[in-house]
C-alpha cells in the first residue's frame, strides 16, 4: 500500500467547483493504486473572517461580530447543498454545519460580554473553519464516490498548550494516528481531516499558526511514514523568482528541503517552513502541485539537492522591510551589550531578520511595522540609532554556491548600478542575502534573473515552458 498525505489549501476548497476538483485530483490517486489520507485548510478567507469575528467580539461588538458568523454560515450551507445531493446525508451534514455555527455564535457572544481575547479562546473560534470544510469536503468524497471518513483532527494532532502557535508531540501523534487513522486505512477508507487545529493532551483545541495545515500534513505523513506528501495549492510550484516581478521565471522541479526551507521564509506562499522537518525526518519527498492544474508536475522537495549546473534555484524578495542602524563606541571591547539590544526586540516580540555588525554598529533589519518607533526610542538609551523604511531583502537560494569561487562577485556585478545597504552571507551557506531600496527591488531581480538563468539546467528547471 503506498501511502500519500495528500494536503489541499484554503483555494482547494473554496466553492464547490473547487472541492469538485479536488475529489477528481483524490479519485485520480486511488485509480493509482494509492492510498490516500486528505488534510484541507479551512475554505479560503474563513480563517481571516473568524478572527474578526473574535477581534470584534473582543471589542464589544456583539452584532457585528455575530454578522460575519452569520455569513459564514450561509457560505458553508450553499457550499454543502450544492454538493450533496443525497437528502439524508445533506440533512446531517447541514445539522453539523448548524450545530458548529451556534456553538461558534455562543463563544462570541461570551467573548463579547468578557471583552477579553485569550490565545486559548482565539484558537477555539479559528478552529471552526478546519472542522467545517473538512466535513463538507468528506461528504462531498462520498458524494462522489470516494469512500471518504471524516475525523477530527482534534484527536489525532496532539500539540502542547502554546495556544496559537503549538508544539506538536510527535510520539502521542503517531500513536494516535495509528490508532485512529490505520484502521480505516485498511478497510480502503480515505481519511478526511482539518489542518491546523490540533489539542492538547487534555483535549483543549490548540492551531499550529497561521497556514499550519502544511506543518499538519507534513506531521501526519511523518507519523504514518507516507510514501509523499502533497501539498496542492493553487500555483504549479517552487518558481526561480515571482512571476509577476519576471515573466521569464521558471518552474523549478527539484528543489532540497534546505533550499525550500530558505525560501519557506520569504512566503513563498507555497509552504509553512516548518513543514519541512517532520517529512525530512522521515526523508519523505514533499511535492508542491497545483489544484487548477493538476497535470504539471509542479515541484519535488527531497532531502539532498541533486547536482544543478546552475548555482541558484531561486531568487526571492521580501519588501516592506526598515534597517535599523545602532551605532555605540561602548560596544567596542565589552560583552552582553549585542544581549541588551536582543533584549529589547524581545520585550517588543518583533522578530529580526538579518543582522550584520561591526565593531561599533549593528544594522537590524525588521518587517516595517508600528512598533518600531518604540523600539527605537527605547534602543536609543543604549546607543545612537537610525531607522530607513521601504527596504527590500533579497536573497539568493541555491545549494551549489557551497565552496564555489567568485559567486559574490557575480551577483554584485549583475547589479552594479544598484545601491546595496546590507549583505549577510554564512549564515547559510545556501543563500547570499542583501537589503536594497524598495524601488530598485523589481530591478535587481530581473538583472539577477536574467544573469543567472539564462541557460537554465533542464534537468532542474521546466525550460520546456519557456520554449512555449
Ligand atoms: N486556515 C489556516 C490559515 O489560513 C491554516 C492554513 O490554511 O494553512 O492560516
Ligand atoms: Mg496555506
Amino acid at each position: 500500500m503506498s501511502l500519500v498525505v495528500m494536503k489541499f489549501g484554503g483555494t482547494s476548497v473554496e466553492d464547490p467547483a473547487a472541492i469538485g476538483r479536488t475529489a477528481a485530483i483524490v479519485a485520480g490517486r486511488i485509480a493509482l493504486g494509492r492510498q490516500p489520507v486528505v488534510v484541507v485548510s479551512a475554505m479560503a478567507k474563513v480563517t481571516d473572517q473568524l478572527l474578526r469575528a473574535a477581534a470584534a467580539a473582543s471589542q464589544g461588538d456583539r452584532t457585528g461580530a455575530l454578522a460575519i458568523s452569520s455569513r459564514l454560515r450561509a457560505r458553508h450551507r450553499d457550499t454543502a447543498s450544492v454538493l450533496v445531493k443525497n437528502a439524508a446525508e445533506l440533512a446531517s451534514l447541514i445539522d453539523f454545519i448548524d450545530e458548529k455555527f451556534d456553538s461558534l455564535d455562543e463563544v462570541l457572544r461570551g467573548l463579547a460580554a468578557i471583552l477579553e481575547l485569550t490565545p486559548r479562546i482565539s484558537d477555539l473560534i479559528v478552529s471552526y473553519g478546519e472542522r467545517t470544510s473538512s466535513r463538507i469536503v468528506a461528504s462531498a468524497f462520498c458524494e462522489l464516490g470516494i469512500n471518504a471518513a471524516h475525523v477530527d483532527s482534534r484527536d489525532v494532532i496532539i500539540t502542547d498548550s502554546q495556544f496559537q502557535k503549538a508544539v506538536p508531540q510527535p510520539a502521542l501523534i503517531e500513536k494516535r494516528a495509528t490508532e485512529k487513522l490505520l484502521p480505516l486505512i485498511n478497510q480502503g477508507q480515505v481519511p478526511v481531516m482539518g489542518g491546523f487545529i490540533a489539542s492538547n493532551e487534555a483535549g483543549i483545541t490548540t492551531t499550529l499558526g497561521r497556514g499550519g495545515s502544511d506543518f499538519s500534513g507534513a506531521l501526519l505523513g511523518g507519523a504514518l511514514t507516507a510514501e509523499s506528501i502533497e501539498i496542492w495549492t493553487d500555483v504549479d510550484g517552487i518558481m526561480t523568482t515571482d512571476p509577476r516581478i519576471c515573466p521569464d521565471a521558471l518552474r523549478v522541479k527539484t528543489i532540497s528541503f534546505e533550499e525550500a526551507a530558505e525560501l519557506a521564509y520569504f512566503g513563498a506562499k507555497v509552504l509553512h517552513p516548518a513543514t519541512i522537518l517532520p517529512a525530512v525526518k522521515k526523508n519523505i519527498p514533499v511535492l508542491v502541485l497545483n489544484s487548477r492544474n493538476p497535470t504539471c508536475e509542479g515541484t519535488r522537495i527531497t532531502s539532498l539537492a541533486p547536482p544543478c549546473k546552475s548555482p541558484f534555484k531561486s531568487i526571492a524578495v521580501k519588501k516592506r522591510l526598515s534597517i535599523i542602524d545602532v551605532v555605540a563606541s561602548r560596544m567596542l571591547m565589552t560583552h552582553g551589550y549585542l544581549s541588551e539590544v536582543f533584549a529589547i526586540f524581545d520585550k517588543y516580540q518583533c522578530p529580526v531578520d538579518m543582522v550584520s555588525t561591526s565593531e561599533v554598529s549593528i544594522s537590524l533589519t525588521v518587517d516595517s511595522n508600528e512598533k518600531l518607533s518604540a523600539i527605537s526610542a527605547e534602543l536609543g538609551q543604549l546607543a545612537d540609532v537610525k531607522y530607513e523604511g521601504r527596504k527590500a531583502l533579497i536573497c539568493m537560494v541555491g545549494d551549489d554556491i557551497r565552496g564555489k569561487n567568485g559567486m559574490a562577485a557575480q551577483v554584485f556585478n549583475a547589479i552594479r548600478h544598484i545601491n546595496v545597504r546590507m549583505i549577510s552571507q554564512g549564515a547559510s551557506e545556501i543563500n547570499m542575502s542583501f537589503m536594497i531600496d524598495e524601488d530598485d527591488a523589481e530591478e535587481a531581480v530581473r538583472s539577477l534573473h536574467a544573469a543567472f538563468f539564462q541557460n537554465p539546467d533542464p534537468a532542474i528547471f521546466d525550460v520546456e515552458a519557456r520554449k512555449k
